[in-house]
C-alpha cells in the first residue's frame, strides 16, 4: 500500500528567533508532521501540517497509563547543505521501544519520509551559527479515549522541531554529578531500555536534589544492589581507567545510545581498548584512589560528550582530571561534532544528506 503524504503549508510563517539566543527546546519550526493509527487501519493519513495545538479526550490513555516514548536526533547545516546523523537508527530505536510500551510496529520508511518531508518544508529553520543545529522530536501517544488498562486502539505519531544552540556556549565543560544512592532510575525488566516518558518523570526528583546541592546531574546506580553503574541524567556514561576505556554494558535498564554507539565505533577505529562490561561504582573509587581513574564523560545527542570534571557519592568529592576536560574526551568530541559539520572525514557513512 503506498501512503502518501499530504502538506499543508502554514500561511503565515513565524519570525525566527536570534540564532545566538536559541537555548533548548524554546521555539518551534512552522510546521509539524502527524501519522495516525486506528485499530484495524493501521497508520495512515500522514501529513505535514502547520504547527498546532492538538485537541484529545481527557479520556485519552496517554494521560493516565503513560503509553508513550520518544526519539531526539538533529539535523546540522553545513557548507554541503542539511545533514542527519545516523536518522535511520532513532526509527530502529523507536520501534524497540514500541514493542516494550505495546504501541504497534511503525514503519520505518514511511517516518523517515515523513522526517524528510518536513524538514524540506521547514528547511530555513536548520539554523547556520556556530554550534547550533535543529533538534527533532519525533514521538506517538496512546489516543484512545477508555480508561480500560490495555493498549490502545489508537496512536498518534507526530514529529516537532526546535532550533537549538551551542550546548558549550563558552566552550566544553567539565560537569560535576551526584552519584544518586537512594533513588533508582530504572530496573532490568522494566522500561529502561526504552525512551518513554516514565523513566524522565521518575527521574526528576532525585535531578532537583543534585541541583540544589550543586550538581548537575544524577549518575543513576542499578535497582537491585545500588552498586552498578548504569547512566548519567539522559546520557550514558565512560570511564578512562588505567589507558583503557569502559561503559556499562547494556543489561537491559539502560538505554541504547546512538552517541555511545558512535563512541565504541571512533575508539574501535582508532584502536584504542574499550570494553562493554559491568562497573561497580566501587571499582570506579579505588581506580581514582589509585589514580588511575584519567577521564570521565557522558555521550548523548544534545552534548555529544559531556566531560565529568567532579563526583560526589556518599558526601565524598573525587574530582578527575583536576576537573579539567580529557584529551580523549575532546579528540572524540572534535571528531563526532566534526563530522556532524562536515570539516571532518566520516568514514562510517554516518552522515545522510536532506538532499
Ligand atoms: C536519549 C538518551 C540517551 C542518549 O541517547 P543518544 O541516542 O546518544 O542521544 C542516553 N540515556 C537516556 C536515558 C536517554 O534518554
Amino acid at each position: 500500500m503506498a501512503l502518501e503524504i499530504t502538506i499543508e503549508r502554514s500561511a503565515q510563517l513565524k519570525q525566527k528567533p536570534d540564532e545566538n539566543k536559541l537555548g533548548f527546546g524554546q521555539y518551534y519550526t512552522d510546521h509539524m508532521f502527524i501519522l495516525e493509527y486506528t485499530e484495524g487501519k493501521g497508520w495512515h493519513s500522514g501529513r505535514v501540517v502547520p504547527y498546532q495545538n492538538i485537541s484529545l479526550d481527557p479520556a485519552a490513555k496517554v494521560f493516565h497509563y503513560g503509553q508513550t516514548v520518544f526519539e531526539g536526533m538533529k539535523a546540522y547545516r553545513t557548507e554541503d547543505g542539511i545533514k542527519l546523523f545516523r536518522p535511520k537508527k532513532n526509527f530502529e530505536r523507536l520501534n524497540k521501544s514500541n514493542a516494550r510500551l505495546s504501541i504497534p510496529h511503525l514503519d520505518e520508511e514511511l517516518a523517515y519520509e515523513g522526517l524528510i518531508k518536513l524538514l524540506d518544508v521547514d528547511r530555513e529553520w536548520v539554523p547556520s551559527a556556530e554550534g547550533t543545529s535543529l533538534y527533532i522530536r519525533p514521538f506517538i501517544i496512546a489516543t484512545e479515549p477508555a480508561l480500560g488498562v490495555n493498549p490502545s486502539l489508537n496512536y498518534l505519531f507526530m514529529i516537532i522541531m526546535s532550533p537549538v544552540g551551542a550546548y558549550y556556549a563558552e566552550g566544553v565543560n567539565p560537569v560535576k554529578i551526584h552519584v544518586e544512592s537512594h533513588f533508582v532510575r530504572a530496573v532490568a525488566g522494566g522500561v529502561g531500555e526504552a525512551k518513554t516518558a516514565g523513566n524522565y518523570a521518575a527521574g526528576l526528583n532525585a535531578q532537583e536534589e543534585a541541583k540544589d546541592r550543586g550538581y548537575s546531574q544524577v549518575l543513576w546506580l542499578d535497582g537491585v544492589h545500588r552498586k552498578y553503574i548504569e547512566e548519567v541524567g539522559s546520557m550514558n556514561v565512560f570511564f578512562k581507567i588505567n589507558g583503557v576505556v569502559v561503559t556499562p554494558q547494556l543489561n537491559g535498564s539502560i538505554l541504547n545510545g546512538i552517541t555511545r554507539n558512535s563512541v565504541i565505533t571512533l575508539l574501535k577505529h582508532w584502536d584504542v581498548p574499550v570494553e562493554e562490561r559491568r562497573i561497580s561504582i566501587d571499582e570506579l573509587i579505588e581506580a581514582h584512589r589509585n589514580g588511575q581513574l584519567e577521564e570521565a564523560f557522558g555521550t548523548g545527542t544534545a552534548a555529544v560528550i559531556s566531560p565529568i570534571g567532579e563526583l560526589s557519592y556518599n558526601d565524598e568529592k573525587y574530582v578527575i582530571n583536576e576537573g579539567k576536560t580529557g584529551e580523549l574526551s575532546s579528540k572524540i568530541y572534535d571528531t563526532i561534532t566534526g563530522i556532524q559539520k562536515g570539516t571532518v572525514e566520516d568514514p562510517f557513512g554516518w552522515l545522510v544528506s536532506l538532499d
